[in-house]
């Protein structure tokens, strides 16, 4: 099977369609949607449908949906998060409120390998993995033999030889015996100093992830925050990939 794994969408259409269409021309099985649908951009509507009906992902949540319905506390959300959510929440209909709040935290699928947001240890908590202590910690919860995440924004994979290692690689092969942590990066909002859409394509074949950087209108995205009402910053952020 192949699959092509997106996340941290973030209300950036413009990204989320270009890197549709370079889905589409890589032959790929099924969807898969790491979270974060919404929140930072302005189109939260037309994302969510194209991952509803347009790409029938299977989806789990992430915190900025969650924030959206209310569903965890963002006093920790920086000023600009904050008044993004608000203004999200303004925008989605009941019909979408009740399609987002029927996502799950995790999701195991049959090949062996799981999808999460944020960690494998309290998901609903949203910590991140940036560190090798904290890939460990999830590594140790992984039951399988892969786990796909997002919400660092930064497309990076761990693995559990003997020691815990990562590569920052573009095309990652997944040896037998060796657990994975893979980070997909960010569509609508990358902060790993590339401002390219980042995605995944899964071949459960060939053992091989291989991430996908996909450019974009990144002034008509910015220019759509701005007309929005939306922070600045969300919009100059988008520039220099941060
Ligand atoms: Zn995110």
């Amino acid at each position: 099977m192949r699959y092509a794994i997106i996340s941290d969408l973030h209300s950036n259409l413009d990204a989320l369609e270009r890197v549709i269409e370079d889905i589409k021309k890589q032959k790929v099985d099924r969807h898969l949607c790491l979270g974060d649908i919404i929140g930072y951009g302005a189109q939260p509507n037309e994302c969510i449908r194209l991952v509803r009906e347009e790409l029938k992902c299977l989806t789990i949540a992430g915190n900025h949906d969650w924030a959206a319905l209310g569903k965890t506390n963002i006093d920790y959300f920086n000023a600009y998060a904050k008044e993004a959510t608000l203004w999200t929440r303004e925008q989605l209909s009941e019909d979408e409120v009740k399609y987002i709040d029927s996502l799950p935290l995790i999701e195991h699928l049959p090949e062996d390998f799981t999808l999460v947001h944020g960690t494998l240890y309290n998901p609903e908590l949203f910590d991140y993995i940036q560190t090798s202590y904290d890939a460990y910690l999830s590594l140790q919860a992984l039951d399988g033999r892969v786990c796909f995440l997002g919400h660092s924004h930064v497309p990076i994979t761990f693995f559990q030889g003997e020691m815990i290692s990562y590569t920052l690689s573009q095309e990652i092969s997944l040896e037998v015996g060796v657990k994975a942590l893979v980070n997909v990066g960010s569509v609508g909002q990358p902060r790993d100093d590339n401002p390219k859409a980042s995605y995944a394509i899964y071949d459960t074949d060939k053992r091989k992830v291989w991430i996908r950087r996909i450019e974009y209108d990144i002034e008509s995205a910015g220019k759509k925050i701005r007309d929005a009402g939306l922070p600045e910053v969300l919009a100059e952020r988008l520039k220099y990939g941060r």
